[in-house]
């Protein structure tokens, strides 16, 4: 995904050798893959917005390893179990015994399945709490029409297992089909292969043929159109929006066609993308064959579509090759963020890449001034490790990404590029670890040109706190020509309509990083008078304006603020803001009154990380 949700937990993990690869034991789930793995899956839900439940059942089909295992161990939460089933070899379901764990705040509950033999097809019949973290149930009123109810999913990491029992880990990958009930008049689409043509009579039906780990199993409800971009890309939306969408991803296409150029073949299907209400917390979720996208990113100029690069990269980092447990996250975040580098170059050219690399790289020394010692490597050594001293989420994007550009630089691209593209096609659909990244890295790069990266350097990326000294920093011309302007301005010495009636996005992105905690009030007034920075349709940019406002304690700016914190949930932009303005005196009690208007509006991984800010 774009922007990391904190992970409930993440502990660390023995490993235990298994057939050829390593198979991870992982501490977030409570199956045992190595005894009993889903193969496959089926569902059979109603949707109930009255009641705002999932409905139905779930059928797991079972390849048993272990000769003597005779139960199955699946992951919930908050689920309400009514009746388990087994197929017997003549076909007839007989019912099961089972036990539901009492729960645990971070994994959940553990569904203890007495399988008495080892049935091939296992079914759950259950239906999901009104408050499961996975799904998000909007009113009417939430949504751009006002009309119909919308809901939708977000199962990464951990919570596929609010609205499907089932194993719980990535490390385990199965096949889908569904048939979903929904009201009249709403469509459904999933992660999987989806008919435009579908009216929904008799359920909609879905099949994903290509085997996924469950943090990529999704859906949503909603009145949505959907619109071709291309031969195999196209986008669903609500209707009020979906012209804008298509205007915006109208590039979607041209940049499958980069990435495979780059990394071989697509190899999902299709590749749609689903525009979400404006709740939706994060930038965007890589589900397959439909990935789920914020509406900030439709800027009204295209200038934020590396979002749709950095979901459309997934497809093979994260998606086609995935982290075997949570602790190896920046396999998925890392090499997404350096494939979303590359992508945007063959799209968009060599100056806009770099001017979007070397802002990724200032950002992450940014976040790293803020992070202790231990949460700065990209692994933790110790499998104990507790939460407390895990790996940051969020650095894990660019530093993954800064260590891969380092073997690019120095290896090449004639060498590198079939490197990476290797990694991809021989383990395509294949859970993996960073063990089995290290060990394709010496077989197929390191054995043969040692002189690109010693044992002591390979260590200092992998478990090595900050940046190793012996990056290179990205310098984009462009981005050092702001500097002179912006020393000048915060002097005073050069007026605000000098600089930068033509700047793009990523050039005002940089100019107020930097002028964030600098610029007077009076400064800021005059930036927002001359270029209109507090409502332009860009969110990265308005969030960036609004974040140095309020240091400079310009409340001229509280108008558009509040209206943006209404009309967006992202947790990127809000969570920083809150915590800006709570922390300033005159500014917190406005900052409550607008969160109290606002947090119903949000989704609940949103408004539990304002809560957490808030009460600080
Ligand atoms: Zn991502």
């Amino acid at each position: 995904m774009t922007i990391p949700f904190l992970l409930r937990a993440a502990a660390g993990l023995a490993l235990i050798q298994c057939s050829a690869s390593a198979l991870a034991l992982d501490p977030l789930s409570y199956a045992h893959p190595e005894q009993v793995k889903t193969s496959a899956l089926h569902l059979d839900l109603k949707a109930d917005f009255a009641h705002k439940i999932l409905a139905g059942y779930a059928e797991l089909s079972l390849d048993w390893l272990e000769r003597g295992a005779r139960s199955l161990d699946l992951d919930t939460r908050s689920l309400a179990i009514s009746k388990i089933e087994a197929q017997d070899a003549d076909g007839r379901w007989r019912k099961l015994a089972y036990t539901l764990a009492a729960p645990d705040p971070e994994k959940g509950q553990a569904l203890h399945v007495a399988a008495s033999g080892q049935p091939g097809k296992v079914r759950i019949w259950y239906h999901t709490a009104p408050n499961a973290p996975a799904l998000q149930w909007l009113t009417p009123a939430q949504t751009m029409s006002g009309k119909r109810p919308f809901m939708f999913s977000q199962s990464e990491t951990i919570d596929a297992r609010s609205w499907v029992p089932l194993q719980d880990t990535p490390s385990v990958r199965f096949t889908y089909t569904a048939r979903i009930e929904a009201p009249r008049g709403l469509r459904v689409v999933m992660s999987a292969e989806n008919d435009p043509a579908a009216t929904g009579k008799d359920g909609w039906r879905f099949s994903m043929p290509q085997p996924i780990p469950s943090y990529l199993l999704a859906i949503a409800i909603g009145e949505l159109q959907a619109k071709p971009l291309g031969a195999r890309t196209g986008v669903y939306a609500e209707p009020q929006r979906i012209q804008s969408a298509a205007w915006e991803f109208a590039d979607t296409e041209k940049m499958v066609a980069a990435a495979e150029r780059l990394y071989g073949p697509y190899r999902w299907g299709r590749y749609d993308m689903l525009v979400l209400p404006p709740s939706f917390p994060i930038g965007g979720m890589e589900n397959p064959r439909m990935n789920f996208i914020t509406p900030t990113m439709i800027a009204g100029d295209r200038s934020l579509v590396d979002l749709i690069a950095h979901e459309l990269a997934h497809s093979w980092s994260g998606n086609l090759v995935t982290n075997a447990s949570w602790k190896h996250w920046w396999l998925n975040e890392g090499f997404t963020t350096y494939v979303t580098s590359r992508i945007v170059e063959a799209i968009y050219g060599e100056d806009t890449a770099l001017e979007n690399l070397q802002l990724e790289q200032e950002e992450a020394l940014a976040l790293l001034a803020t992070l202790p010692k231990e949460k700065q490597a990209l692994l933790t050594r110790d499998p104990d490790t507790s939460s407390e001293h895990y790996t940051d989420q969020e650095l894990a994007y660019p530093k993954g990404a800064w260590f891969l550009r380092t073997l690019e630089q120095r290896a090449g691209r004639a060498l590198f590029d079939p490197f990476l593209r290797g990694w991809f096609d021989s383990h395509a659909f294949q859970s993996v670890t960073t063990a089995d990244f290290v060990r394709y890295l010496r077989s197929s790069l390191l054995d043969q040109h040692p002189e690109l990266m010693t044992d002591a350097e390979l260590d200092d990326w992998l478990y090595g706190a900050g940046i190793p000294a012996s990056a290179r920093r990205a310098v984009s011309p462009r981005l050092t020509a702001l500097d002179a302007s912006r020393a000048a301005w915060l002097k005073g010495e050069l007026p605000t309509a000098d600089l930068g009636p033509d700047w793009n996005a990523a050039e005002w992105m940089k100019f107020l990083n930097d002028v964030d905690q600098q610029a007077t009030r009076a400064q800021i007034e005059d930036l927002d008078r001359v270029f209109h920075l507090s409502d332009t349709g860009n969110s990265e940019v308005a969030f960036r304006f609004y974040r140095a406002a309020v240091h400079a304690g310009d409340q001229a700016v509280r108008p558009p603020l509040e209206a943006f914190l209404l009309r967006v949930g992202r947790q990127k932009f809000v969570v920083p803001l809150y915590a800006a303005l709570h922390a300033r005196p005159e500014d917190k009690a406005w900052a409550d009154a607008v969160y109290r208007k606002a947090r119903a509006h949000y989704h609940p991984e949103t408004q539990a990380s304002v809560d957490r800010e808030l009460a600080r």
